[in-house]
């Protein structure tokens, strides 16, 4: 009879090397030159080497060479890390660093699995109908927990919230949500092409000033616009948490809703969302005819500033908005989808904008999705050099093409007692045309 082998710690370190093992040479890419370091905002926190990319690609190859085990505090570190993606636009050898991060987290989630509560949100998120169903409700009794801030659209919540800040300044959730104030589709009487409006969770169920922005200037351009009512999340805050399997299914499930729509361009407000549906072609890529409809969709997609720039609109009706702005270009617009100079163009045709650029005005913010919320405190020492950003400019309005960027900024401003307001440039065009007369 075999004797049974025994099982050592050896052979499971090896077990998890196999997770790694298809991203031996990209990570052999990296000569450890360092210069992720200058650009990271964790190390500038932090000045820890574990918590660079440089640090974290070390710690995956000790995984991959079997000497370090997925462990907890490899879980601790591949955390760290807001996918700025700062390291990777910044390294010479074209290492895409937050890409092998991801990863490292997927490695972690197959090895050790979720984290009980990210368990459950991803599960709620997953679910379409108990989602929409829990967030109309917090929406409907919203101003029993939380008090508002006066001027911001912000509130505060009144009691202790599990996972939350007690001083954290966040949205309130919508009375009504985006989908439910309009009819699936917003018809005009001699439409010059058809929009499908992806409006992701945050604009739909908390920033709907933002998705009525992106409505009323569509129409008064005489766009069609579609809001298919099953569309939901894009899949993202799964996605880079490492858990590439359920974010996929999300995926397909959105590729299910638009792919076969009579319309001309898929286009979204949140630069988070719009990179996503934009790479699912990535994401989906082991399978060769889920990525084949990714392809096809994924053609169409367009965040808002982008089509406005491809297609034109109108200026014939911009009233002036005579303010001082600045932008804040989010991670994934500036370093994911490359589009800066579309925002700008839109800000710079508004009559009375004057235009301020800020100091490191593509640097993170510190929201990092879930990070902030993981990590508060840390979040809010990088808020505050971007805070500190924007009021040496003395600008009214901050512009931002991200609902989670304006989120966080806006809670920066506010615990640093900063007069500024933060809009998406796309508000701040709607305001100009209500200023030139037009009535949505
Ligand atoms: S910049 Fe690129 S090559 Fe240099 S240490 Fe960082 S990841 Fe490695
Ligand atoms: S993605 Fe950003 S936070 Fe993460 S390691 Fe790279 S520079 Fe640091």
């Amino acid at each position: 009879m075999a004797e049974e082998k025994e099982i050592t710690a050896a052979d499971l370190n090896a077990q998890d090397a196999t997770l790694l093992r298809d991203l031996e040479d990209a990570m052999a890419n990296c000569m450890k030159c360092g210069n992720c370091q200058a650009v990271c905002p964790i190390y500038r926190e932090t000045r820890q080497e574990n918590m660079v990319a440089r640090g974290k690609i070390s710690l995956m190859q000790g995984v991959l060479s079997g000497k370090i085990p997925v462990s907890a505090n490899f879980d601790h570190i591949m955390a760290m890390c807001l996918n700025c993606k700062s390291c990777a636009a910044n390294c010479p050898c074209g290492v895409e660093a937050d890409e092998l991060i991801l990863r490292g987290r997927n490695a972690s989630v197959k090895a050790r699995g979720l984290h009980p509560i990210k368990k459950n949100v991803f599960r709620l998120l997953a679910n379409r109908s108990l989602f929409d169903a829990a967030l109309k409700l917090g929406g409907m009794f919203g101003w029993m927990t939380f008090k508002e801030v006066p001027g911001k659209n912000a509130v505060k919540s009144r009691l202790p919230m599990p996972g939350m800040d007690p001083e954290r300044a966040t949205p309130p959730l919508a009375a009504k949500p985006l989908r439910s104030q309009y009819p699936e589709v917003i018809k005009c009487d001699n439409p010059k092409y058809r929009v499908a409006f992806f409006t992701g969770c945050t604009i739909n169920y908390m920033y709907t000033d933002m998705g009525k922005a992106v409505i009323d200037v569509l129409h008064a351009n005489d766009v069609e616009v579609v809001l298919p009512p099953k569309q939901h999340c894009c899949g993202t805050p799964v996605h880079v948490s490492g858990e590439f399997d359920l974010a996929n299914e999300m995926a397909k499930n959105m590729i299910e809703v638009f792919e076969n729509l009579d319309v001309d361009y898929i286009v979204g407000a949140c630069g988070s969302c719009v990179e996503a549906l934009k790479h699912y072609p990535v994401w989906l890529k082991d399978d060769p005819e889920w990525k084949a409809r990714a392809e096809k969709m994924a053609a169409k997609v367009r965040e808002i500033s982008e089509l406005l720039m491809e297609r034109g609109y109108r200026t014939d009706i911009l009233g002036p908005v005579n303010k001082k702005v600045t932008m804040h270009d989010p991670c994934h617009m500036v370093r994911g989808l490359g589009i800066t100079k579309e925002p700008r163009d839109v800000l710079k045709s508004i009559p009375g904008l004057e235009f301020i650029e800020m100091k490191e005005h593509d640097r993170c913010c510190g929201s990092g999705g879930s990070f902030c919320m993981a990590h508060y405190e840390m979040s809010r020492e990088i808020n505050d050099r971007k805070c500190s950003n924007i009021d040496a400019t003395h600008a009214d309005f901050v512009a931002t093409s991200c609902p989670s960027c304006r989120m966080h900024i806006t809670d920066g401003i506010i615990h640093n007692k900063m007069p500024q307001v933060v809009y998406h440039p796309i508000q701040l065009l709607a305001q100009s045309y209500y200023a030139g007369g037009y009535k949505a």
